[in-house]
């Protein structure tokens, strides 16, 4: 294909400048639509339609005070305690231990205090002001139901468990975050349904939820779409560098150029940054979720059982349980069995729920050794910018990692310290 303009020129107009954006998840369509609105060229392009990723099926939390790294000094106590538990919050699929070992080793050099305190400097910029966002992007794109920026429940069955999460919430304030303690009285006069166990609970106040996470990457894709952006249905096999420093991108179906690319691809980005020479250690942390279609009692809100690591949250489709671990890698077959688990054990959270599952989902989240996404250029290659890594938070990320693509491909320096988050730091 003849290229369109010149890519030798320094600072090309984003209107003279061509975009290759890889994967239409919630973090790639974020990015594409923050690119179009400011003049780029813009084509998407995805093995699959958009949405249907790992951004399908989580639990649609727009959690802006999840910037600590859920994996710290608690959680790395807990683990035994969890891999004894079939119906534990984390699981470890061990005929696949040996392919993800390496990973996992590393990660276990960041479960520190202060780790998770420059991890939560970093990702602060990332998820606060995500509700606002949203709200704004799907009112323009016309489905203005999809987002609600409401309290998010977060309940406990033991006063222990509240009051850690006290101290832990304390800290998080100092960024902004806004936190109410419910009584029972308060929490029942929220959630009439809620178990008996269930006597403490905060409301998170700032965020919100989306009532169908994959229905909102669509509609955004298609707001890209109208403003004159390109979605390609199309798998990426091979990437390569031009002499003009601009990039083929080789395709199930051909192959296209572009003056430069965002890569977006998930869980599956360290394969295609190997393509342009650059070794990522990205591992994936696999999730689970059921659909009761007919759950027979009200929820109001959507709510967290921080003690099994999931949310029940109320969507379009149904009651939604969303959450947990599995380590696995990429390759693994779904283990169902641990949806089942979330079913069998939201009776206590709801007495009198109908746990029948209509449909069940296992996304893979992204997630480098340190929790931190890769964001910004990419270490070795020029023109290549790197978005993606989000872990348990790549739809709250989404609206800030666009913007600070925008303006990164702009030539303007965002207004927050991109190092943490550089492809070459480990
Ligand atoms: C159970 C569960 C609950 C969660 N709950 C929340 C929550 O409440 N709030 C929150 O903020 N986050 C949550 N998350 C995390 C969030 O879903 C992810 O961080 C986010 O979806 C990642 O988005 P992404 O765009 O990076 O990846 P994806 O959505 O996975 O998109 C990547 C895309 O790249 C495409 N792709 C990959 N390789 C290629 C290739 N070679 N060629 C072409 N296309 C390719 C894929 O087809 C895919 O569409 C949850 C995750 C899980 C699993």
């Amino acid at each position: 294909m003849p290229l369109t303009n010149s890519r030798a020129q320094p600072a090309p107009s984003p209107a003279d400048t061509t975009v290759c954006v890889i994967g239409a998840g919630i973090v790639g369509v974020n990015c594409a639509l923050a690119l179009v609105k400011e003049g780029f060229r813009v084509t998407v392009v995805d093995r699959a339609p958009p949405g249907e990723g790992c951004s399908f099926g989580n639990a649609g939390i727009l959690a802006e005070w999840s910037f600590v790294p859920i994996f710290g000094p608690d959680v790395l106590k807990s683990v035994p305690k969890y891999l004894l538990d079939p119906t534990g919050p984390l699981t470890i699929r061990w005929r696949h231990l040996p392919h993800i070992l390496p990973w996992l080793l590393r990660m276990l050099g960041f479960a520190s205090v202060a780790h998770q305190r420059r991890a939560a400097e970093a990702m602060h910029h990332l998820t606060m002001g995500c509700s606002e966002a949203y709200e704004a992007l799907a009112a323009e794109a016309g489905a203005p139901e999809l987002v609600r920026r409401e309290r998010i429940l977060q309940v406990y069955d033991s006063e222990a468990d509240f009051k850690k999460a006290e101290a832990d919430l304390a800290y998080r304030i100092r960024y902004g975050v806004k936190v109410e303690a419910l009584d029972r009285k308060a929490l029942s006069d929220l959630e009439p349904a809620l178990g008996p166990d269930f006597r403490w609970a905060h409301g998170l106040l700032a965020g919100g939820r989306t009532t169908n996470p994959g229905r909102l990457t669509k509609v955004l894709a298609e707001a890209f779409v109208k403003r004159g952006g390109t979605l390609k249905r199309d798998e990426v096999r091979g990437l390569g560098r031009l002499a003009d420093g601009g990039f083929r991108i080789a395709t199930a179906g051909g192959y296209f150029e572009a003056d430069r690319i965002v890569l977006a691809a998930g869980a599956f980005s360290h394969k295609l940054a190997a393509m342009l020479g650059e070794r990522i250690p990205l591992g994936t942390e696999r999730g689970y979720h059921a659909i009761l279609a007919d759950p027979g009692v009200q929820v109001n809100h959507a709510i967290g059982w921080k003690a099994r690591a999931f949310y029940a949250s109320p969507m379009e489709m149904g009651l939604r349980l969303a959450g947990t671990v599995e380590l696995a890698g990429l390759d693994a077959a779904p283990d169902y069995a641990r949806a089942r688990v979330m079913a069998d054990l939201v009776p206590r959270l709801l007495p009198g729920v109908k746990t029948e599952i209509e449909t069940q989902w296992m996304g893979f989240r992204p997630t480098l050794p340190d929790s931190l996404p890769v964001l910004g250029p990419s270490a070795v290659t020029p023109g290549l910018f790197h978005a993606f890594g989000h872990q348990h938070v790549g739809l709250t990320c989404g609206p800030a990692t666009g913007r600070i693509i925008a303006r990164l491909m702009k030539g303007e320096t965002p207004n927050l310290d991109l190092s943490p988050f550089r492809s070459d730091r480990f």
